[in-house]
C-alpha cells in the first residue's frame, strides 16, 4: 500500500495567455453605430496585427444591440460581450469591463465612433513612453455646443481641484496599464473623473491629442441632468480622494470654526448679563447657541468618518510580497 506515485490525469484545459490588450466598450442602444464599429476594430487590430480581446459591456440595450453583438461573439475568439440584465450607467458598464480585463493595456473607447479605433496605436506609443493612463484629448471636438461650453468649464474646475493638469478629463478614448484599472472602481457617473482617481492614487497620467468626429448614428444619452450630476459627482470626487483618510480634517475644522464662535459670543453675552442687561430676546443669543450645536455636529461627523476610514484601512491588504524590490535579508 501506498509508495506508488500518483499519476494526475492529463488536462486538456489551456489557460489562455493573456493578450496585450482589452477592450472596454460600453454601450447601450448602439445598433446602428455596431456594424461600423466592428468593421473598424477588426481593421485595426489586423493592420496593426494586435494581439487584443474586445470587451463590449452591453449596458442592458433594448433595440436589438445586445442581439447583435451575440451574433457579433459566436464563433469569434476576439469579442466576447457582457449583458447588464438592466441599464446601470456608463461607468458601472466600464467598471464591470475593467474587472474582467486581461490585457496587459487595457483601452477604452465609446461605441458610437466618436472615438476613432485607429487612435488605438498610438495610445500604446505614448503609454509605453512611461504613463499609467494615458487620457485622449479631442482637442478639435464635433459636439454641439450646449456640450463643449459646459465641458470646458468641467475641466477647468477639475483641473483646479484635482490638480491633474489635462484638457479633456471626459474623452472616452483612454488606455491604462492593466494594474490602474484594477485598483479603480467606479459608479455613478464618476467615469468623468477616472484621472481625478487614478491622479490621487499616484499613477502618473498622460495626454493625447486624439481625433474626434460627430455622431453619425443613433443619439447621446446624456442630457441636462448630465451637468448636475456631474457637479455632485466632482464634490464626491474630491471628497472622497482629499479626505477620505482624514476625514475629521476637514469636519473638525469646521467644527473647530463654529465652536470657537459660539464660544465667544456667549461669552460676549453672559459679560453683558453679569452687568445686568437681559440676553434672552437678543437674536446673537440664538445664534451663539446654534454655532455650538452645529460645531459639535461637525465633531460627530468627523469621529464618524474617521471611524469608518479607520475600519477601511484595517480591511485593506498589505502590499503583495511580489511588490517589493530589492534583496531580502
Ligand atoms: N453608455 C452606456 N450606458 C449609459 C449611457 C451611455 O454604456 O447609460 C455608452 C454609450 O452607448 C456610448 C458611451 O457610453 O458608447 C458614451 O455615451 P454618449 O455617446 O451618449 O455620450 P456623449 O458622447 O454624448 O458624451
Ligand atoms: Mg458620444
Amino acid at each position: 500500500m501506498g509508495g506508488e506515485p500518483v499519476s494526475l490525469p492529463d488536462t486538456d484545459v489551456v489557460v489562455a495567455a493573456s493578450p496585450l490588450l482589452s477592450i472596454v466598450i460600453p454601450l447601450y442602444n448602439e445598433v446602428d453605430s455596431l456594424p461600423h464599429l466592428r468593421e473598424a476594430l477588426e481593421d485595426v487590430l489586423q493592420r496593426e496585427n494586435l494581439d487584443a480581446e474586445v470587451l463590449f459591456v452591453d449596458d442592458g440595450s433594448r433595440d436589438g444591440s445586445s442581439e447583435l453583438l451575440d451574433q457579433y461573439v459566436e464563433g469569434n475568439s476576439t469579442f466576447q460581450v457582457l449583458h447588464q440584465r438592466r441599464n446601470k450607467g456608463k461607468s458601472a458598464a466600464l467598471d464591470a469591463g475593467f474587472r474582467y480585463a486581461r490585457g496587459k493595456y487595457v483601452v477604452t473607447m465609446d461605441a458610437d465612433l466618436q472615438d476613432d479605433p485607429n487612435e488605438i496605436p498610438n495610445l500604446i506609443t505614448k503609454l509605453e513612453e512611461g504613463y499609467d493612463l494615458v487620457s485622449g484629448w479631442k482637442k478639435k471636438r464635433y459636439d454641439p455646443i450646449t456640450k463643449t461650453i459646459p465641458s470646458k468649464f468641467f475641466n477647468f474646475t477639475a483641473r483646479l481641484a484635482s490638480g491633474v493638469k489635462l484638457h479633456d478629463f471626459n474623452c472616452g478614448l483612454k488606455i491604462y496599464r492593466n494594474e490602474v484599472v484594477k485598483e479603480i472602481r467606479v459608479y455613478g457617473e464618476q467615469h468623468r473623473f477616472i484621472p481625478v482617481i487614478a491622479g490621487s492614487q499616484g499613477w502618473r497620467i498622460g495626454e493625447l491629442a486624439v481625433q474626434h468626429h460627430a455622431r453619425k448614428w443613433g443619439k447621446t444619452k446624456y442630457g441636462i441632468s448630465r451637468f448636475v450630476e456631474g457637479a455632485l459627482d466632482l464634490l464626491s470626487v474630491i471628497f472622497l480622494t482629499r479626505f477620505t483618510s482624514s476625514p475629521m480634517y476637514l469636519f473638525g475644522s469646521f467644527g473647530i470654526l463654529s465652536l470657537f464662535a459660539g464660544f465667544v459670543i456667549l461669552a460676549y453675552l453672559s459679560i453683558l448679563w453679569f452687568q445686568g442687561q437681559g440676553i434672552g430676546h437678543r437674536p446673537l443669543f440664538f445664534l451663539g447657541i446654534l454655532m455650538i450645536i452645529v460645531g459639535a455636529q461637525f465633531f460627530s461627523i468627523g469621529f464618524l468618518g474617521e471611524m469608518v476610514s479607520h475600519m477601511r484601512i484595517n480591511v485593506q491588504p498589505p502590499e503583495p510580497e511580489s511588490s517589493w524590490k530589492g534583496k531580502k535579508g
